[in-house]
């Protein structure tokens, strides 16, 4: 199974977000062997579960509480997007945790309420590239997961995208030593905590229909999280179609 997620950030305004998923319905059929989820922005969760509801195609919050319901102005409430008929929540994405301060301990929150809920948290982790030039990429990404799945349900759902910081938006794109270096560093630390072997790890940065192909055929790469290139029918549908 290889999974095909779209980022959409703070793009698109409910209007084009249905326009986008008439037109992409339109141009691609589900395949069995791969899953397309998008995360458009919240404001626009409503028209996507709409324009997605007769389709295969799955879609998720970029963020979330760890609680349902209550005094949390302006925080998303991942039992809503279960209640529209969401699948999945992105958790720890790099500007989460830049911009708006996450810890790995709120994350391991967040993991851990979204798995109660039955829905399935897409866990990012990655290095900033003074993390990289330092040597500490593998002990970042060790940290990361340990401290990020400590709440986790090893038996439930969950879906890990690493994401070198230095190579999202910025069209700087990781070498292939590079992503099977920390692939292959991320299944073994998964292994290692007690997760199941077959939990999916995505690349993400800077993914385009240029490098997609090639990135898809290193081991441990089981699909990806796009950013930019998911916000266009065209580069998405190939990305998809890699
Ligand atoms: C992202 O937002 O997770 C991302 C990878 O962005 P981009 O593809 O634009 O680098």
């Amino acid at each position: 199974m290889k999974i095909f997620a779209a980022n959409w950030k703070l793009h698109k305004n409910p209007k084009e977000t249905r326009e986008f998923f008439a037109e992409f319905l339109k141009q691609v059929s589900p395949v069995a062997d791969r899953e397309i989820v998008f995360f458009p922005s919240t404001i626009c969760l409503e028209a996507t579960s709409q324009s997605l509801s007769s389709s295969k195609i799955k879609w998720g919050a970029q963020n979330c509480y760890y609680e349902a319901k209550g005094a949390f102005t302006g925080e998303t409430s991942a039992q809503t997007v279960k209640d529209l008929g969401g699948q999945s929540v992105l958790i720890g994405h790099s500007e989460r945790r830049a911009i708006f301060t996450e810890t790995d301990e709120l994350i391991a929150k967040k993991v851990s309420f979204i798995q109660g809920l039955g829905l399935t948290p897409l866990l990012c982790l990655g290095e900033t590239l003074a993390q990289r030039e330092a040597g500490e990429t593998l002990k970042v990404l060790s940290q990361q997961l340990q401290t990020g799945l400590s709440k986790a349900d090893k038996t439930k759902s969950l879906v890990i995208a690493y994401e070198p910081v230095w190579a999202i938006g910025t069209g700087r794109i990781a070498t292939s030593a590079q992503v099977q270096e920390a692939h292959a560093a991320v299944f073994q630390n998964i292994q290692k905590l007690g997760f199941s072997s077959a939990t999916a790890i995505l690349y993400g940065g800077s993914v385009k229909p240029e490098n997609s192909k090639e990135l898809l055929a290193i081991p441990h790469v089981d699909g990806f999280l796009v950013g930019g290139a998911s916000l266009e029918v065209a580069s998405f549908k190939a990305i998809c179609q890699s």
